[in-house]
This record gives C-alpha cells, sequence and structure tokens, in this order.
C-alpha cells in the first residue's frame, strides 16, 4: 500500500515535517500542480504552498511545501497458513 504525505521545509530552522497524507496518487498529483499554480484544487487535504512553523527553539518559521514523500506500507497480514496467530 502506497501513502503520500505532504512535506514543508521550515525557512527559519531547516527542519521537515509532514502535515497531509493520502493514499490517492492522482489526488497527491494533481494537488502539487494546482499548488505550483497557486490554484485552489478543491481538495480537502490539498497542501498550500506556504505553512506556518514553530520551531524548537520559540522561533516562528515559514514553511515551504516541498513535495510528496511516498512511503511504502506492507498490507496487514493477519493469518498465516490459515491459523491466526
Ligand atoms: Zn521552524
Amino acid at each position: 500500500m502506497k501513502e503520500y504525505k505532504a512535506i514543508y521545509k521550515c525557512r527559519k530552522c531547516g527542519k521537515s515535517f509532514g502535515e497531509a497524507i493520502t493514499g490517492d496518487e492522482r489526488l497527491a498529483r494533481k494537488t502539487l500542480i494546482c499548488a505550483c499554480l497557486e490554484t485552489p484544487s478543491g481538495e480537502p487535504m490539498s497542501p498550500t504552498l506556504y505553512f506556518p512553523h514553530s520551531c524548537d527553539n520559540g522561533d516562528l518559521g515559514v514553511a515551504d511545501f516541498i513535495g510528496w514523500e511516498k512511503e511504502v506500507k506492507e498490507e496487514f497480514e493477519p493469518y498465516e497458513n490459515g491459523f491466526l496467530f
């Protein structure tokens, strides 16, 4: 199973962090293009180009949307050889 996490990087402290997750690659691509064009995508989890960040030292920074990060997760398999364990 693939998931995409919207990644931002703070201009002030340099920390990267994830904000939104979707399993829909088409939606990730669409919202990425809309963010680049600064056009509303109409999707509820659509990332914006900028996001506020509370830095670890108390500073307040502006973070840039730098892209969707793909994560591949293994499917949960409760049974093996027909037995629940
Ligand atoms: Zn920061």
